[in-house]
């Protein structure tokens, strides 16, 4: 079977809550895709519960794509301890740690119930499990700690 990088990832050295580059694989027309970590929640001492975290990832995807360029996709780990940011072209660290520092702000203070998209039985595959509620919670929780720039070595920015 395939090896994934992630995977070979030691998850008890991490600091979280961190941003770290996965990858960078360049295409056929040289075209970059960078796939990043978003850790918001230290592997195997929490985790977020799925109604919170779908509402952040419900958010994640406007609120990433209001400030980085090239944004593909942000879907959340089935650890349910983080993000996968998957973006055309490069990006710092330093720069998605920000982007994501702006959005969980946000969630954490002026997001209401109104401005979460797609949470009808009909944009959403599980329309009646998310909690802004949490979602702020944990957003808080996450800007408290620090968003580090390095998964190892807290830089936080
Ligand atoms: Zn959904």
């Amino acid at each position: 079977m395939a090896k994934i990088e992630s995977f070979t990832l030691d998850h008890t050295k991490v600091k979280a809550p961190y941003v770290r580059l996965i990858t960078e694989e360049v295409g056929e027309n040289k075209d970059v895709i960078s796939n990043f970590d978003l850790r918001l929640v230290q592997p195997n001492e929490n985790a977020i519960p799925t109604a919170g975290l779908h509402t952040i990832e419900h958010l994640l995807a406007g609120l990433l794509r209001d400030q980085l360029t090239g944004v593909i996709d942000c879907s959340p780990f089935g650890c349910r301890t983080g993000f996968h940011l998957i973006t055309w072209g490069e990006h710092s660290t330093v720069e998605v740690a920000q982007a994501l520092k702006n959005a969980l702000y946000e969630i954490a203070t002026d997001i209401t119930w109104e401005d979460v998209q797609g949470t009808d039985i009909y944009s959403c595959g599980n329309y009646r499990d998310h909690s802004l509620f949490s979602a702020k919670e944990w957003a808080g929780k996450i800007l408290e700690e620090g968003i580090s720039s390095d998964p190892f070595i807290r830089k936080v920015i």
